[in-house]
């Protein structure tokens, strides 16, 4: 632990988390698929370790006080701010996301925004009972040690957002990063630990071996897992175990539907966001939208419109805001699905085949009219820049369809807000944002309900699924 907030240069940094010359595994700049280092391949000995060595740190971690560690915390967002533009630089060649728009600067700026918003957020002890007679409160404790588990696309946000709230609550906290993107989430860890004590945050840089045996470590008292609904459940079965309490971020087919009497012009840059942020690899994108006949051809125009002023390419380019898929088996699913959205009839606008001039894991903003519920594109999880767009005539199948499907993280309806209001009521989602969609907001609590998890982030409903409640009666 240091009092410094010093900025490092990209070679220093990347210096201290990588593995030595020679050994450790080679992480590919997704953008031109050059090395940019070696990520430390870690095993199951050095993740017991590790558990190990946070169990020892909890309880002096958790007599420091809510104070301590909420200064602590700020303290480590002031060394992130320090330190932004180097961090998103790597993340933006190791993950592909640009610089600009919505994406690396943007991320990197979350994670302090959020280490700050959870570090000043209050849990107030609450009197359950005082009636003259019987007094009680509900306090809430940390758990003990706990296991982060997270995704490849936005990986320093999501590590924030399991690491702050755990911290903030006197947990230890042991991370796992994707084995696709574990150099940025392993470079954020370093800067935050020149100002932690040691040892209440630890990073393993390993591959899904790893992450069972850290969901299912005995040493473990609470999982945080972003990731895909099939991973989540194996971490349910893993929990039998360890009775490891468990925040579930699993995957998510959102829907939007566009009201009649909407004016798509003045909608179709939100639209646009919504569907494609991050190049579309995002858990609560909008990923099939449902639009009213009366209006369905102006809508497809006005996204082709707005598609075609958001240039791609190479990240670290300040004109670009999309880029590549980060890795090739997601580059796959996405080619796989639009050429099977192709031959079940869907029409496509603006896209619709890969962009090798751009490099290898690019494909172009795809726009796909005419197809229905039933097809893979929309019935599936794309995870990249393709966007199904379905006519509907009745708002009462737009629902259904929206429904239909067996996850729920979020949903929007866009248009009149009373009248979006209401049709949101009947959405099975977790969020459901009128007129925009995918926003967050570190007071807002986020989840999913159905297929794509539960459990709840952010504000205090975030600190509380880090905490264990505590009557204290009398
Ligand atoms: P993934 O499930 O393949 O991997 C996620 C993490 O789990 C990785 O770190 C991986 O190593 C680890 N892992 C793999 N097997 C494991 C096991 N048996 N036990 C424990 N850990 C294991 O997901 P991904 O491909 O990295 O991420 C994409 C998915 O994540 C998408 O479905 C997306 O919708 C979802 N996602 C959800 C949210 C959300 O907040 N709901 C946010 C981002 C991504």
């Amino acid at each position: 632990m240091s009092d410094s907030t010093q900025t490092l240069d990209e070679t220093t940094l990347l210096n201290r988390v990588q593995a030595p010359e020679g050994e450790g595994r080679e992480i590919l700049d997704a953008a031109t698929r050059e090395a940019i280092g070696r990520a430390p391949v870690q095993s199951v000995a050095d993740l017991d370790d590790a558990i190990a060595r946070a169990r020892a740190a909890q309880p002096g971690w958790e007599a420091r006080g809510h104070e301590e560690r909420s200064a602590l915390l700020m303290k480590a967002a002031d060394a992130l701010e320090a330190n932004a533009e180097v961090l998103a630089r790597l993340l933006s060649r190791e993950q592909g996301k640009p610089l600009n728009g919505p994406n690396a600067r943007f991320e990197v700026g979350a994670c302090s925004a959020w280490l700050r918003a959870t570090a000043s957020t209050p849990l107030e002890t609450q009197v359950v009972v005082d009636d003259g007679e019987v007094y009680a409160e509900l306090h809430y404790r940390a758990v003990g040690v706990v296991g982060a588990i997270g995704p490849w696309n936005w990986p320093m946000m999501i590590s924030i957002w399991q690491i702050a709230p755990s911290l903030r609550m006197g947990n230890t906290v042991v991370i796992k990063p994707s084995e696709h993107t574990p150099l940025s989430v392993l470079a954020m860890l370093a800067i935050m630990n020149d100002v932690l004590p040691t040892d209440v945050l630890i990073g393993i840089s390993g591959d899904r071996e790893v992450g069972a045996r850290l969901s299912s470590h005995p040493g473990i008292d609470k999982v945080m897992f972003t990731g895909s609904t099939a991973t989540g459940r194996k971490i349910i079965e893993a929990s039998a175990g360890n009775l490891a309490r468990l925040t579930l971020e699993l995957g998510g087919n959102d829907a939007g539907i566009i009201l009649p009497g909407t004016d798509p012009k003045a909608i179709a840059q939100d639209l646009f966001w919504g569907a494609f942020i991050n190049t579309g690899q995002t858990c609560a994108a909008l990923k099939r939208l449902y639009v009213h006949d009366s209006i369905y051809d102006d809508v497809v125009d006005a996204l082709a419109e707005v598609a075609a002023l958001m240039p791609m390419g190479n990240g670290l380019d300040e004109n670009n805001v999309l880029g590549p898929l980060q890795n090739k088996a997601q580059f796959d699913i996405v080619s796989g699905l639009v050429e099977d959205a192709r031959a079940n009839g869907g029409r496509i606008v603006t896209g619709g085949a890969p962009a090798p001039e751009l490099g290898e894991l690019f494909y172009p903003v795809t726009l796909v009219a005419d197809v229905t519920d039933g097809v893979a594109l929309v019935d599936e999880e794309q995870f990249g820049p393709v966007l199904p767009i379905i006519r509907y005539h009745d708002v009462d199948d737009a629902v259904a369809s929206a429904n239909g499907l067996d996850v729920g993280l979020g949903a929007s309806v866009w248009g009149d807000r009373d009248e979006a209001r209401r049709v949101a009521a009947r959405i099975q989602a977790g969020t459901v944002w009128i007129n925009s969609h995918g926003g967050v907001h570190p007071m807002i609590p986020f989840g999913g309900v159905k297929g794509s998890g539960y459990g709840l982030e952010f504000g205090v409903e975030g600190l509380k699924s880090v905490s264990v409640p505590q009557i204290i009666n009398g």
